[in-house]
C-alpha cells in the first residue's frame, strides 16, 4: 500500500482525502489510499517523520504547518524556498524529505489564461498571498500591487518578493483575494474593494472557498468579470501533488467532481477537531 495524507490542525475540513482517492479510483490504482493526518504543531515534526516507516510516499501540508514543512525538509524547490512554506512533501527510500509548493503553479493553471504583461492586485499577505505573488511575478505580470489589512505585512511581502505594496486598491487586469475574508459569513466586510467596484478587474479569483461559493465570485459574475473560485485553485494544486508523487498525469475532472460534489468525510479515521475550541474552524475552506 502506498499512503498519502493531509497534515493539518484542524484537518477534519479537508477536501483533500476524497478528491485524491477519486483520482486513484478513476485511475484503478487500488494500492493507494489518501488519508487525513490531524497533528498539532507539538508533534508535527515527529509525526512527519514517523511517516515513511508505516508506508507512507507523502504528504500534504496545510494550516499552520507550511512554513515548518519547509523548515523540516532535506531539499525543497524553488517555489517553496522563495514563498517561505511548502505544502507538499514526498519521502525518499533513503530518508530525505523533499518539500515543494503546489499552490503557485497551481494558481496558475486554474487561471488559465497566462498573466504575462497583466496588472494584478493581490489582497493578502499571508501563505496564500505569498504564493500568489510569487507565481504572478514569475509568470511575468507586468507589475503586482499587495494590499493588506495590516500594512506592514503587504510590505514586508512586496520586499521579500520583489513586487510593490500599495495602501489603497488599484485598477488592474486581475483581482486575487489572498485573505480569509468570505469565509465564514458572506459577505466582503474587510475587503478594500466594494461590489460596485469590482468592474475595474477583468478577472477576479477568490482562494477562498464555502459551500455554496463566495460572494466576490458571485458579485464579480454578476458584474461579468471573468472568476476563477478557490475549489478550482484547490483542484489545480492538487493535481500537480498528485502527479509529483505518482509520477502519472493526475485525473483532473475525477478530481474536480469530487472537491465540488464532497463534504468531509466524518467517518474517515483520525478526523478528530483539537479539542480546544477550534472545532468551529472545521468550516474553514482550506485543504
Ligand atoms: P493566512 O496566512 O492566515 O493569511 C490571512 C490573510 O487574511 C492575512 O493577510 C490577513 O490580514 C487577512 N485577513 C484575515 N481576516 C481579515 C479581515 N477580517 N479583513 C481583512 N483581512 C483579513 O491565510 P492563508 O493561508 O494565506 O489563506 C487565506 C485564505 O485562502 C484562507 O481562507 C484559506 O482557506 C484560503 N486558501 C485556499 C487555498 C485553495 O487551494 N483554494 C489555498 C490556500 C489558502 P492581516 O495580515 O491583517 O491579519
Amino acid at each position: 500500500m502506498h499512503r498519502l495524507g493531509v497534515l493539518g490542525w484542524p484537518v477534519s475540513h479537508s477536501r483533500s482525502p476524497a478528491m485524491h482517492n477519486a483520482a486513484f479510483a478513476a485511475l484503478g490504482m487500488r494500492d493507494w489510499h489518501y488519508q487525513r493526518l490531524p497533528a498539532p504543531p507539538e508533534i508535527f515534526a515527529e509525526t512527519v517523520l514517523s511517516l515513511p516507516a508505516s508506508g507512507f510516499v507523502g504528504a500534504n501540508v496545510t494550516i499552520p504547518h507550511k512554513e515548518a514543512a519547509l523548515a523540516l525538509a532535506t531539499t525543497a524547490g524553488d517555489a517553496a524556498r522563495a514563498i517561505g512554506a511548502a505544502n507538499t512533501l514526498s519521502f525518499g527510500a533513503d530518508g530525505a524529505i523533499a518539500a515543494e509548493n503546489t499552490d503557485a503553479p497551481g494558481f496558475l493553471a486554474a487561471l488559465g489564461e497566462p498573466p504575462a504583461g497583466k496588472v494584478a492586485l493581490v489582497l493578502g499577505a499571508g501563505g496564500s498571498a505569498r504564493a500568489v505573488a510569487y507565481a504572478l511575478r514569475e509568470a511575468g505580470a507586468a507589475r503586482v500591487v499587495v494590499w493588506n489589512r495590516t500594512p506592514e505585512r503587504a510590505q514586508q511581502l512586496a520586499a521579500d518578493l520583489g513586487v510593490d505594496s500599495s495602501i489603497r486598491p488599484i485598477a488592474a487586469d486581475l483581482l486575487v483575494n489572498c485573505t480569509s475574508v468570505g469565509l465564514s459569513d458572506a459577505s466582503l466586510k474587510g475587503l478594500p474593494v466594494d461590489a460596485d467596484g469590482l468592474d475595474r478587474y477583468a478577472t477576479v479569483a477568490d482562494l477562498v472557498y464555502r459551500a455554496g461559493g463566495t460572494v466576490l465570485i458571485a458579485e464579480a459574475q454578476r458584474r461579468g468579470c471573468t472568476v476563477v473560485d478557490g475549489l478550482e485553485v484547490l483542484v489545480r494544486q492538487g493535481a500537480l501533488s498528485f502527479q509529483a508523487w505518482t509520477g502519472r498525469e493526475a485525473p483532473i475532472d475525477a478530481m474536480r467532481q469530487s472537491a465540488r460534489g464532497s463534504s468531509p468525510d466524518q467517518h474517515d479515521p483520525g478526523t478528530s477537531d483539537p479539542p480546544d475550541g477550534r472545532a468551529a474552524d472545521a468550516r474553514r475552506a482550506d485543504r
